[in-house]
């Protein structure tokens, strides 16, 4: 009897302490501060290069969810129920747009999500798809809507067609491979923070005027870098159309577009892999790149036969793990461009 009496007694002081920490919670729930004191403002970044971005004007302001971590392909990704637990809990979701997350709107929906989306391409001005990547539409009203400036969702039928061709829109969505972009994008993620979390808007601020500064220099170290390469070598290729606005901003040609080619691709036909061999002999481009999103033994079969060197992989739809070349954006740039400029200058 005695000992059942202690076990009630502590059970009592057990409930009692439960009791109160219920009521602390309950009092931090309903006050107007939309953080409670000590809990982070909570986002979420559809992938890598994007969480790079938004964790740095973040800071230990944020607590923030990344959906395709470093070395994921975004356009092949397939959320799990912990990624819909994320969106659940966010205030702010920031994702890319132009198609990249084909499987967003889905997700976001079935999630129940109440988190405001940020567009960080909204205000952009987005290229339209190179050719090569048009001619996998089957749809031939594509100049169409291209010119009504839809995000159509033309290539649900090469997915169903069983072939992971990359699900890309009317407009190239790799943008953040000209800096000038992701200053814009930095700007917006700054705004968007502030208007969320006034409290912490100061250091939103600080944080982004930094990292703007830095932007601005990494804009015209890649300028100066590309111009080493000699003009008639400054062409491009690599295994899916992502250096679009690389070279619009910096002066390069992309050779080879439209084999759209991903993570997971089932090889392209035999006649498209011919094509680019023959369009890289005829326009005499010394390398050849793979990327750290694509499988890089068509690459090394295309560089092989047509006789060009096989130049390092690069960064670019992903960022790198944590320690390698790769795992910032301002990384992954330099790294990107350092090993242009070597392998196209040979
Ligand atoms: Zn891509």
């Amino acid at each position: 009897m005695k000992i059942r009496k202690i076990v009630l007694f502590y059970l009592g002081l057990v409930m009692a302490a439960l009791w109160l920490v219920a009521c602390g919670a309950g009092a931090a729930a309903t006050q107007p501060a939309q953080n409670p004191a000590g809990e982070k403002l909570k986002v979420v970044a559809t992938f890598s290069i994007l969480g790079d971005l938004v964790q740095t004007i973040g800071g230990d302001k944020i607590e923030l969810h990344t959906l395709v971590g470093p070395g994921g392909d975004t356009h092949t990704f397939e959320p799990s129920p912990s990624d819909s637990v994320a969106l659940v809990e966010a205030r702010l979701i920031f994702e890319n747009g132009l198609e990249l997350e084909t499987w967003l709107d889905d997700l976001y929906t079935a999630s129940g999500s109440t988190a405001k989306r940020v567009v960080v391409t909204e205000g952009l001005d987005p290229l339209a798809m190179a050719e090569g990547e048009a001619a996998h539409d089957e749809a031939g009203d594509h100049e169409e809507h291209a010119a009504e400036g839809e995000y159509e969702e033309h290539d649900d039928h090469t997915a169903e067609a069983g072939g992971h061709e990359h699900a890309h829109g009317e407009f190239d969505p790799h943008v953040w491979h000209d800096v000038a972009n992701v200053i814009h994008e930095v700007e917006l993620i700054r705004d968007a923070l502030a208007e969320a979390d006034p409290a912490n808007a100061q250091s939103y601020q600080a944080n982004a005027e930094a990292y703007l500064g830095q932007l601005k220099e990494l804009d015209s170290w890649v300028a100066e870098e590309i111009k080493k390469i000699p003009a008639d070598r400054r062409k491009l290729v690599t295994s899916h159309d992502t250096f679009g606005y690389l070279a619009r901003r910096y002066g390069l040609e992309i050779v080879g577009s439209g084999l759209g080619v991903s993570t997971e691709a089932s090889d392209p036909s035999a006649a498209e892999v011919v094509g680019l061999i023959e369009e890289i002999k005829a326009v005499g481009v010394p390398a050849i790149f793979t990327e750290n999103v694509s499988n890089p033994k068509l690459m090394e079969r295309v560089a092989a036969e047509a006789g060009v060197t096989l130049g390092p992989q690069l960064y670019t739809d992903a960022l790198g793990e944590p320690g390698s070349d790769g795992e910032t954006y301002l990384k992954m740039m330099r790294y990107n461009v350092t090993a242009l400029v070597t392998a196209l200058s040979q």
